[in-house]
């Protein structure tokens, strides 16, 4: 086991001109001197204070935002489209400001904070398309004495809690579809990346999205919040992204008032790579998939079964990529693996590469963290994991690839199923039949045919099982945000 004193450094220090320009965007939001500290994972610097709000001032901008929805859900489609296309065209235009800014706050090497920027503002983009698209039809019934017209409304104030893994995307994935719906918000980001949701509802205010529609609530009592807000009858939604644990818990309080209710929650990603699969792209869709975000993705690689045939080159070549990549500050020149979020999530990476080690896997590369005030780990393989280690059976959350071994296509598919999460799921293979096959019997919501990062924000995002309930992108997103109604309108009988 590797001891505290023999910890390499970190391989790369922060750019000190990107990071000048990541604390220049902060201090261009309009935050307080005082507050709950947002720390850098990088550096474990103090890099801003946001407000911590108490019950009261999170049920005034409960009522703030309801006195700016009814108009709202009263302005036209065409209105909702322009204003969500104005907004995807400033968080465009400050796409560097928003890359430095989650990379600083979350730990993300810069390349991937811009790839989130992309991926949070499509949100945008998708749902200021669909907004004058709205959906609904009329039809006659079966015996022809009616007409029924069903119209969709706006559901009404949807509360959206939010993860720190993607500070942008998930705060878009959510606010964009309200919007077009014609909903009004309040967000309630992670305390630990608050700073991207301040500076992008900052922008979307300029970009035309009157004042008080989307209000950002930041609090250390977040257990106190979601027990007041639910509460109020103005509320009608929750949105939620974050442990299945904490949904079970927003679950039980959305029952009271019967809220519509979305829950993005916890993964546990099978990943099968059979005989047949084509090495090279194996072992790059894995990467992605394990590597991608530091291994802190809901849809990250978890349980990674390789069929005995191609697992000693498989293993070989993933280990070669993992070794290879730089580990620092996210905001470093050659960074490929930045800081984890905190200093307990590099305690469990320790804690499951040891456990897994004594129970007989072999520690391929990494398994290490570092001599830094950072929260840096190093990529790790383990390969004969053993289906008891706490790293089989636990969501990772970090930059650990746990390879398991099988033989047949039977026993993958039911080993894989064998957990009460269901989000993603990843199938690596040259024959279409198995792929197809294999995706129709896996239990989850999403599944990777042959690469490594599914996500689109034309995809309907979402698990089953444990893993949650409703759907995050696409047509399907938008109505998580709205009420299906009908009228039926008498027609005189035909004979
Ligand atoms: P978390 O559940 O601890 O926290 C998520 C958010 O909920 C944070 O904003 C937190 O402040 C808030 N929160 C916690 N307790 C609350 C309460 N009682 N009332 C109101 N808000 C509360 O999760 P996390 O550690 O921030 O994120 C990691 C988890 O999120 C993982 O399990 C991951 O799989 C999941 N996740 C899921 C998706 C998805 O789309 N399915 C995406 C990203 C992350």
């Amino acid at each position: 086991m590797t001891t505290t004193t023999d910890l390499p450094a970190p391989l790369v220090a922060p750019d000190a001109d990107r990071v000048k320009y990541a604390d220049t965007v902060i201090r261009s939001i309009n935050l307080p001197i005082d507050g709950i500290a947002v720390q850098d994972p990088a550096t474990a610097e103090t890099i801003a204070h946001v407000p911590d709000a108490d019950v009261d001032s999170a049920l005034i901008a409960v009522s703030k935002a309801d006195a700016a929805g009814s108009d709202w859900a009263r302005s036209s489609l065409r209105r909702r489209a322009d204003v969500l296309h104005a907004w995807y065209d400033k968080l465009v235009a400050h796409t560097e400001e928003l890359a430095h800014l989650i990379s600083r706050e979350m730990g993300k090497p810069l390349a991937e904070a811009r790839g989130e920027v992309k991926y949070g503002t499509d949100f945008v983009r998708w749902y200021a398309e669909e907004a004058v698209r709205p959906a609904g039809n009329f039809r006659d019934t079966a015996d022809g004495g009616a007409s029924l017209l069903t119209r969709r409304s706006p559901v009404g104030l949807a509360v959206l809690i939010t993860p720190w893994n993607f500070p942008l995307a998930m705060a878009t994935r959510k606010i964009a579809p309200a919007l077009a719906a014609g909903c009004p918000v309040v967000i309630k980001p992670a305390t630990l990346t608050p700073l991207t949701t301040y500076f992008a509802v900052q922008l979307a205010i300029e970009a035309g999205v009157p004042q008080d529609l989307i209000q950002v609530i930041t609090t250390s009592r977040s257990g106190a919040f979601s027990e007041a807000v639910l509460l109020d009858p103005k509320v009608r939604k929750v949105s939620f992204t974050g442990s299945t644990p904490v949904g079970r818990h927003l679950l039980n309080l959305a029952a009271r008032n019967v809220l519509r209710s979305s829950m993005e929650l916890g993964g546990n990603a099978p990943l099968i790579v059979f005989d047949d699969a084509d090495l090279q792209r194996a072992v790059e869709g894995t990467f992605a998939a394990k590597l991608r975000n530091g291994g802190q993705s809901c849809i990250g690689a978890n349980r990674i079964y390789v069929q005995d045939g191609i697992a000693d080159d498989f293993a070989a070549a993933l280990t070669e990529r993992f070794a290879e990549v730089a580990v620092g500050s996210g905001l470093g020149q050659q960074t490929g693996l930045g800081a984890l979020i905190d200093d307990r999530a590099v305690a469990q990476m320790q804690s499951y590469t040891d456990n897994a080690v004594d129970l007989g896997a072999n520690l391929l590369t990494g398994g290490h963290g570092y001599e830094s005030p950072g929260n840096f780990f190093a990529p790790t393989v383990l390969d004969n994991v053993s289906e008891n280690s706490d790293v089989a059976r636990s969501e990772i959350f970090g930059p650990i690839a746990a390879i398991q071994r099988f033989r047949t296509e039977d026993e993958a598919v039911t080993r894989a199923n064998a957990t009460e999460f269901g989000l993603a799921g990843y199938v690596f293979t040259e024959n279409l039949d198995r792929a197809l096959n294999v995706a129709d019997r896996l239990e989850t919501g999403i599944v990777g045919i042959n690469q490594g990062v599914p996500s689109n924000a034309g995809a309907p995002f979402g698990g089953i099982k444990q893993s949650g309930l409703g759907r995050e992108g696409s047509a399907e997103g938008l109505e998580e945000y709205e009420n299906i109604r009908f009228y039926n309108v008498a027609r005189r009988a035909t004979s």
